[in-house]
């Protein structure tokens, strides 16, 4: 039997459902779905990902037995709608619309008013007796074919903006010959016109005519809209959002129904809540006479559906409650009915043709964390939804955009904004103002913080709105391109700023009252008000969200991986622990000599590392060991009752050699030496490859009174604690370790000052565990043998991918970025594990260890600790803990908690 490639979906018949959207893309598994409950859905077909996957494989030809099976639907589309395609009677159009598996907001393209030629065009201007309307759907036609199809489709890259731009001067041209300042002025004569120009425009331009045969039409557009898979845009957006490139998209072709077809006619954009707040009302903008595109597009500023979408924009404009009461009552039923019946919020498309209400698309909208959270909680609250739904509703990402900062709300009480949007995106952002995409892009890389000011977005800006810490534009609704990509993302962006002329040529904008905003200029967004400000104002927290804590102790409900944190001072775990950690996992010791207040420390530990003899050397960590005690005793006090896991110095060496005439002066003569010989014994420190030279262990092997300091600080620390009646638990871990060698030989130094120290205090023991970073390949594979002396193992994952991919951990800016262009690896391994190969090195040193030792305890502390696919994998392999920076501890909790949950548990 030949494969099926084509599903059909109508008036409550339909061959797919909700739940193959991998096969049917998002928006064609939802069609059918919406078929399924009985809703208006205009009659249509998906091709489906699986016959675009073919299509790549099969050097861009369609696979056999697809085509017959598009006219066998199309057969079924005409006959419920009671028309048919390229009819010369009563013609059927169509359009042509991508659908990958998640939602790419205008990253693909679509080709609309398929089936309009010479032969179709006077049928439908007898059958609607309304040729503006047919003239002005065939010069649409026309743009968006020669755009996507004859242009895109076909790898050509223009020389100037491109067909569509040549075709929009051509008709703002014919506009201005006849003095005429609105689209709506030009009349049915004057669209003829301007198509005919289109297409005489077009062959000029792209040397071929527009194709007057609608069958071509229909497999041209189809052919467009899988190639505009791999057209720029949409190849940006997979990289950004980590999409795989093999996913391909559906193609939905539907029976187009118009918005356009006078008073009696609109279209509109809607969320079933808002979803910016999360507040559970209905909120969404339409507009009379128009089609879809003209909502997202931003060209016109849409009316609010109803008085709770309202705003400063918007208030003056009528609502369709008010407008078309009847209508909204049943868009708003339908509301209800997708909500109970897919239990998420949606995000819907639809279109009113003469009076009759169609539902066109209906999706799982785009929301920011604030609103992910608090309709996670709602519709528990609702029934909607039991708690494990509730824990997976919200994505690590944005329950990370809830930590980030907004503007302080004191600062806010004197500041004035130059200007008013819509809060499009939450959060706050402060930055430098540039204009164009390619200036943002350039700014960040340089290492600036940029706002990025548009008229309006277009999926071309993706980059620059990436780069941009926000973005801020002057027209556009909550609907528009640019609200849509920057909810997404959690990003702060206003849109709508309507008093603000952006200038994009001269890089300035201007406000009517004298105001100029020069490329530059220093900006806040509120992002969550719509508010912009001149200047910098100061950011605070923003994780008070009431309901973040109840969240959070459902998710821990669920979890069963620990997460620990990376912290190096009793602030940073104070932060952590109200974050959630259950211990800190990697206490960096070297740390303590780093940044101000710390200027005694360091220079102790300049002088230690530049002694030369064994005397001096005591001399110099004798005097470093009351700091060292302190620091430990202070951190360990701080997370009384729950463990802490100190390493081991592992200083880079050649970062502590002092540089400054003062320093290198005042250390020569705490040594009673020259300065001169203070930089020739610096330079003998110098190595060429210090990520692989005396560090870690190594530094405590040849000089164990650096390791016996250290051991002797934590184990007085722990005792004084407990004299003092607090519960401290201390894991000491070794670093850089290759050999079960090199742990013996430090246990047996342990052992020795652990006696030590128990004879001084008189006490018989001290609670700790002794244990290992995991960071070199060699360890993993002798793992069995490293448990043998070491009690955990904790793997310490920058330097283990850095040894596993012989990729310097700091000098990867040369090439990651090509690597990942040309897609050799998928995610920079620093930041997610690389779970095909360093991956299966930890999975092997967990069992093999574990072999050893049942009672192991194992852990990750390396970058990837927090990072969500990170945390899954770790989950999946069985580590008892993961440990992170203190901000990411709620984001590791919760991708913990997720990955029980998808486990099944
Ligand atoms: C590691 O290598 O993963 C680690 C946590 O140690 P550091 O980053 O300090 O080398
Ligand atoms: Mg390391």
């Amino acid at each position: 039997m030949s494969i099926k490639y084509v599903y059909y979906f109508g008036k409550s018949h339909a061959e797919g459902k909700a739940d193959m959207r991998e096969l049917l893309g998002g928006k064609g598994a939802n069609l059918a779905e919406m078929s399924l409950l009985g809703l208006p859905v205009p009659a249509g077909f998906t091709i489906t990902t699986e016959a675009c996957t073919a299509y790549y494989a099969n050097d861009h030809k369609l696979p056999e037995g697809s085509e017959e099976q598009v006219w066998e639907a199309m057969r079924k589309v005409e006959e419920e709608m009671g028309m048919k395609y390229g009819d010369t009677e009563n013609p059927l159009l169509v359009s042509c619309r991508s659908g990958a598996r998640g939602s790419m907001p205008g990253m693909m393209d679509t080709v609309l008013n398929i089936g309009l030629s010479s032969q179709t065009i006077p049928a439908l201007i007898k059958k609607t007796d309304n040729p503006r309307f047919v003239y002005d759907s065939y010069r649409r036609l026309i743009m968006m074919y020669a755009d996507v199809v004859m242009e895109k489709a076909e790898g050509i890259e223009p020389e100037g903006e491109g067909i569509r731009k040549e075709l929009e001067d051509l008709f703002e041209s014919y506009k201005n010959s006849k003095g005429y300042t609105e689209d709506g002025d030009l009349t049915a004569d004057d669209l003829k016109v301007i198509s005919e120009q289109f297409k005489a425009k077009v062959k000029e331009v792209l040397g071929k005519e527009f194709p007057d045969d609608v069958n071509e039409q229909l497999f041209g557009s189809i052919n467009g809209v899988f190639k505009s898979w791999n057209g720029k845009k949409a190849v940006a957006y997979r990289r950004i959002e980590n999409i795989p490139d093999d996913w391909g998209t559906a193609v939905n072709v539907q029976a187009m129904v118009f918005g356009n077809m006078g008073e009696n006619s609109g279209t509109g954009v809607a969320f079933t809540r808002n979803p910016a707040t999360g507040e559970n009302l209905f909120y969404g903008e339409w507009l009379v006479d128009a089609q879809g595109e003209d909502v997202v597009a931003g060209i016109r500023t849409p009316s609010p559906i109803n008085n709770d979408t309202k705003n400063e924009q918007n208030e003056h404009l009528q609502s369709m409650q008010d407008h078309w009461p009847t209508i909204y009552k049943e868009l708003d039923d339908i509301r209800t009915n997708l909500e109970v019946s897919f239990k998420d919020m949606l995000d819907i498309e639809f279109t009113i043709q003469e009076g009759t209400l169609y539902m066109l698309q209906c999706r799982s909208g785009k929301r920011t964390g604030t609103a992910a959270l608090n309709m996670a909680m709602d519709m528990l609250q609702e029934g909607l939804i039991d708690e494990k739904a509730a824990v997976m509703r919200v994505s690590p990402d944005q329950l990370d955009e809830l930590l980030h900062p907004i503007i302080d709300t004191d600062k806010l009480k004197d500041a004035e904004p130059f200007v008013k949007g819509l809060p499009a995106g939450p959060g706050a952002a402060v930055g430098q103002a540039v204009f164009t995409a390619e200036d943002a892009v350039e700014w960040q890389k340089q290492g600036k913080k940029v706002i990025l000011i548009r008229e309006e977005t277009n999926p071309e800006d993706v980059e620059g709105m990436r780069a941009a810490e926000g973005i801020l534009t002057s027209r556009g609704g909550m609907t528009s391109h640019a609200a849509l990509v920057a909810r997404g993302w959690g990003k702060c962006c206003i849109v709508g700023a309507g008093q603000l002329n952006v200038d994009s040529a001269n890089k300035k904008a201007t406000m009517a009252n004298g105001l100029v905003i020069n490329e530059g200029d220093i900006l806040s967004l509120d992002g969550t008000k719509g508010f912009a400000y001149e200047g910098t104002l100061e950011l605070m927290d923003a994780s008070e969200n009431p309901r973040f804590q109840s969240f959070m102790d459902m998710v821990d409900k669920y979890r069963t991986l620990g997460v620990r944190t990376n912290a190096d001072t009793p602030e940073d775990a104070k932060v952590a622990v109200d974050f959630g950690a259950e211990g800190i996992g990697l206490f960096r010791t070297e740390h303590m000599f780093y940044g101000t207040g710390r200027e005694k420390e360091l220079f102790l530990i300049r002088k230690m590392i530049l002694s030369n003899t064994e005397a001096e050397r005591r001399e110099a960590v004798n005097e470093l060991f009351p700091f060292v005690k302190r620091d430990y005793k202070g951190t360990l006090e701080a997370m009384d009752g729950m463990p802490v896991t100190f390493r081991l110095l592992d200083p880079p060496l050649h970062e502590f050699i002092p540089q400054s005439e003062e320093s290198l002066v005042e250390l020569a003569g705490e040594l009673g030496i020259s300065k001169e010989e203070i930089v020739q014994r610096g330079e003998a420190l110098h190595e060429v490859n210090p990520m692989m030279g005396h560090r870690g262990v190594r530094l405590g092997i040849t000089y164990p009174e650096v390791t016996e300091m250290q051991m002797r600080a934590l184990f007085e620390a722990s005792v004084e604690l407990v004299k003092d009646g607090k519960n401290p638990m201390p894991e000491i871990m070794v670093p850089v370790t290759s050999d079960i060698g090199e742990l013996d030989i430090t246990k047996e130094l342990t052992d020795r000052v652990y006696k030590e120290v128990c004879e001084k205090y008189g006490v018989d023991k001290i609670d700790y565990l002794y244990g290992t970073m995991i960071e070199i390949p060699r360890a993993c594979l002798l793992a069995d043998k490293m448990a043998h002396s070491a009690e955990f193992f904790s793997f310490g994952t920058n330097d283990l991918t850095q040894m596993t991919y012989g990729f310097s951990r700091d000098d990867t800016g040369a090439f990651m970025q090509e690597y990942l262009d040309q897609g050799i690896i998928k995610v920079d391994p620093f930041q997610a594990i690389d779970q095909e190969g360093v991956g299966q090195l930890i999975e092997m040193a967990v069992e093999r260890g574990r072999k050893t030792n049942p009672k192991l305890k194992v852990g990750i502390c390396g970058e990837q600790g927090g990072e969500p696919t990170s945390v899954e994998f770790c989950y999946k392999i069985g580590l008892d803990y993961v440990s992170c920076s203190p901000y990411r501890v709620p984001v590791a909790r919760l991708a913990a908690a997720q990955a029980a949950i998808k486990a099944g548990k």
